[in-house]
């Protein structure tokens, strides 16, 4: 069988998984293709004619995708912020909209009053780490960052290793901030913020459910953030939630001595937060 003739039959395998999450097909084929044999496009454009190389190998993977595995945890990566981190299967895939976060955080940092010393944070459910790792890769903050799983904490730990930022980055495994002490300028989360009886397509249901589901209405996890960070005297608080989760936000938040601003995502919902705990001291 010819690349190409490979690459037009997995097309139509997994066509109607596609569907479900708007992929492209042929983009697909290419993309499991480029993992299959460990080759770039370009490879592929110029060996179209070419018989494939363990094709019972492949035409594994495109089952894996036909059986709603996400790509990203076939191929064993995920872009974000520009970079390309390590994920696999067990741990949450990073989101575009999670970038703003990222971006909303360092401007917090940024604007922080000059003071002796790097800034602290905090992350709680570091996931992959791609938050932690960012504000590494773009501060000079310290950051120690939590996670109830030890898939996630050794996934983070690796990418941190690849991105060198290993030495700024503690990660610790607790929920919230259980096992670590200390005063914190910035406290960052992206926690599962979903209802359970939310309908999931059948590609997000492969990931972890503890990563997704934030308890019966969403914000449970949401809510206790914003206690610990009131608790632990952060000066700011910084998360993602849900796009209907904004009134239930602006309560706690005002009830907790935090003035808060929110934000969207790209489609224009309500995504997030960052708040400033008005009894910190500064
Ligand atoms: N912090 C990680 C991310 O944003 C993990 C979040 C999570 O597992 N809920 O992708």
């Amino acid at each position: 069988m010819t690349v190409n003739d490979a690459l037009k039959a997995a097309a139509s395998q997994i066509a109607p998984a596609c569907e479900i999450n708007g992929a492209n097909p042929a983009r697909v084929a290419k993309a499991l293709l480029m993992r299959h044999l460990g080759v770039k496009i370009e490879w592929i454009f110029l060996n179209l004619t070419r018989e494939l190389d363990d094709v019972d190998g492949y035409f594994a993977l495109v089952k894996r995708f036909a059986n709603h595995e996400p790509l990203e945890y076939i191929t064993g990566e995920a872009g974000f912020y520009g970079l390309t981190f390590n994920v696999k299967k067990g741990v949450l895939i990073p989101r575009p909209e999670t970038e703003i976060l990222v971006e909303k955080s360092l401007e917090i940092l940024s604007n922080l009053p000059a003071q002796k010393g790097s800034p602290l944070v905090a992350e709680i459910g570091a996931g992959s780490g791609i938050i932690s790792i960012c504000l590494a890769l773009n501060s000079n903050a310290k950051i120690i960052a939590s996670d109830i799983s030890d898939d996630a904490l050794n996934l983070a730990r690796e990418n941190a290793a690849k991105f060198g930022v290993e030495d700024r980055i503690e990660f610790v495994k607790c929920a919230y901030l259980d096992q670590i002490y200390g005063r914190f300028d910035l406290l960052v989360s992206n926690p599962p913020y979903i209802a359970l009886d939310y309908e999931l397509d059948k590609f997000v249901l492969n990931e972890p459910h503890e990563a997704l589901f934030g308890g019966a209405a969403g914000d449970e996890i949401l809510k206790n953030i914003i206690l610990v960070a009131k608790n632990r005297g952060v000066k700011y608080l910084a998360c993602e939630m849900g796009y209907d989760q904004r009134e239930s936000m602006q309560n706690a938040l005002k009830f907790n001595g935090f003035e808060a601003e929110f934000y969207k995502d790209l489609a224009g919902f309500d995504r997030g937060f960052v708040a400033r705990n008005i009894f910190a001291n500064f």
